[in-house]
């Protein structure tokens, strides 16, 4: 059946009705995964949908035969955000390992969750009743819809670049669309994780992109870790077969000083130069942070087309320091913004990430014109889309039926008008808002509730992982293997 949705204000974000536009009394319309038409609701255009389409499941309100079953939301209804970089296997993680540099916390707690998800795997999917790293993904597509992202590229690195099928199994049954950034590494590294020959990355990459080409919401890319993980070879190789299958290539660039410091001493120049002269920087390449930017690597960014995400809340609690934003922007490179993965974001409140990243810009330059709520937005949804190549982002005729809902009859959001309703979006919001959620035309969140997973049953069952996970920690040996940058 066509879908409908209506609310007391809409904002399509879209080229075609205008990025700025913000409607009072919006509908959408959708049939499955695809929007029919966007607009301002009136009788007689209630009256018209029913005559085309006959009924309508409406939103929260059940199936329509009459126009007044044609329900209203005091809400704002956007599009779905979309999470351009993060990590689905730190969610049971977050808290972990807090207040030290990036390295530490990659060693104390991302690199021992997943060895512990991959020794103790068969004994906890028995008592768990599945895997436990299917569960761990699901936890993350779980906080995914609970603050409306649905679209994300996830960076699957460490012991996690093994467990494709797993993320995109879990990304199917939340219902959510997926990029997998397949990752890989040939050098300073945890030794257990190195890709030796570099050519078993490759494998991987083929067997994955085989196995999920069906898929109309999984796509599988390389993604490389980081740039210092991964030597010459292996990159020319990735980014090879990124041109041959025409799809993004991701990867970790500078993010905190001391690695970045370190790099520069052991090849002599900036991590984006040296991507430079490997060729591997185009507008098809996606690097994560780039915390640590040269006024070069500025020019060789813009140059080469390549695209930035930046991600506030990781950089800032990891204490990376943060991009130079606003020059980046008035270079006229793109830039989205998203969340990062859970262990160091500690949540994936995109909207927060947002607010943060304009927060800070203003701060930085004592000047409360940089980053204005409108851009910020855009920067979790259209752009960010645009630089993932998915027809989702924004609402249009002919986009992804992806879209959320948020109240605006929580106390936080009162009074919200066409006037200030993406101000309050970004500066009012606290995330939780967000009641309704339709991700490839289903409803997947229905009045505040995830449709598509028990979070009641897997928030148990996360927890019982996080209990064995800190019974495990006191028994092993310390790994201390990330990066030759210490
Ligand atoms: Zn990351």
């Amino acid at each position: 059946m066509t879908g409908f949705a209506r609310a007391r204000l809409l904002l399509p974000l879209s080229d075609e009705l205008g990025r700025e536009t913000r409607i009072e009394d919006g509908f959408v319309l959708y049939r499955e995964d695809e929007i029919l038409e966007v607009g301002a609701y009136d009788e007689k255009t209630g009256g018209r949908l029913l005559a085309e389409h006959g009924e309508l499941a409406v939103l929260g309100g059940g199936c329509a035969r009459e126009p007044g079953g044609l329900v209203r939301h005091d809400g704002v209804i956007l599009p779905g955000f979309v999470k351009a970089h993060g990590h689905d296997h730190e969610s049971p993680i977050i808290g972990m390992v807090k207040d030290v540099p990036l390295t530490d916390w990659l060693d104390g707690a991302v690199n021992v969750f997943t060895r512990f998800l991959e020794e103790r795997g068969e004994d906890l999917h028995a008592e768990l009743g599945d895997s436990p790293h299917y569960l761990t993904y699901l936890k993350a597509k779980l906080d995914d819809l609970s603050y409306g992202i649905t679209s994300a590229m996830t960076h699957h690195c460490n012991f996690s670049k093994y467990r494709v099928d797993e993320l995109v199994r879990a990304s199917e049954t939340a219902g959510t669309r997926i990029i997998v950034a397949v990752g890989s590494q040939d050098r300073n590294y945890y030794g257990k994780l190195l890709d030796i020959p570099h050519t078993r990355a490759i494998e991987r990459l083929d067997r994955a992109a085989e196995r999920h080409a069906s898929l109309s919401r999984a796509e599988i890319v390389p993604g490389p870790d980081q740039l210092f993980s991964n030597g010459p070879e292996i990159l020319r190789s990735l980014k090879a077969w990124a041109r041959e299958h025409e799809s993004l290539f991701h990867c970790h660039s500078p993010e905190g000083p001391n690695t970045t410091d370190w790099f520069v001493k052991e090849y002599g120049r900036t991590p984006v130069r040296y991507a430079s002269e490997l060729g591997i920087l185009d507008e098809r390449t996606v690097l994560a942070h780039q915390v640590n930017t040269t006024t070069d690597d500025l020019a060789i960014l813009k140059d080469s087309g390549a695209k930035i995400v930046h991600n506030p809340l990781a950089n800032t609690i990891l204490g990376s320091g943060m991009p130079p934003l606003m020059e980046m922007l008035d270079a006229g490179i793109d830039v989205a913004i998203s969340t990062d993965g859970s262990g160091s974001a500690d949540s994936q409140n995109i909207l927060a990430a947002a607010r943060l990243a304009s927060q800070f810009q203003k701060a930085q330059h004592r000047d409360a014109r940089c980053l204005p709520a409108q851009q910020a937005l855009e920067m979790v949804t259209v752009d960010a889309a645009r630089m993932l190549r998915i027809d989702a982002g924004s609402l249009a005729p002919g986009k992804a039926a992806d879209l959320v809902l948020v109240d605006l009859t929580r106390p936080n959001l009162i009074p919200t008008r066409r006037s200030n309703v993406v101000e309050n979006l970004i500066w009012a919001s606290d995330g939780s808002e967000v009641r309704f959620v339709v991700a490839g035309g289903r409803v997947v969140k229905d009045d505040y509730r995830v449709t598509t997973i028990d979070a009641s049953d897997l928030g148990a069952k996360i927890l019982r992982l996080s209990e064995e996970l800190d019974a495990y920690k006191t028994g092993m040996d310390e790994i201390r293997g990330t990066g030759a940058h210490r």
